[in-house]
């Protein structure tokens, strides 16, 4: 699941259906994440594996950095 359960518009994304561009919405239902066309109703289930490589990788080494954080500031925290 890459996006959130409310809608959001993709900013210069082209409808593949009906060409029109700024009209495809992002979202994700059930897990799944999907892209709809409000200009010609086109819905498509989005594969994260189509998804570009850097930005999962990005995702990643932000979580891991924010969970380092995390334990950093338990160790030190004298209230601990
Ligand atoms: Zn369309």
């Amino acid at each position: 699941m890459v996006f959130s359960t409310k809608k959001r518009f993709i900013a210069g994304v082209t409808c593949p259906k009906c060409a029109v561009m700024d009209k495809l919405q992002a979202y994700s239902e059930g897990g799944v994440d999907y892209r709809e066309c409000v200009s010609c109703g086109f819905k498509d289930q989005m594969r994260v594996s189509s998804m570009p490589k850097e930005v999962q990788t990005r995702v990643n080494t932000t979580a891991e950095q924010i969970a380092m954080q995390t334990s950093a500031v338990r160790i030190i925290d004298p209230k601990g």
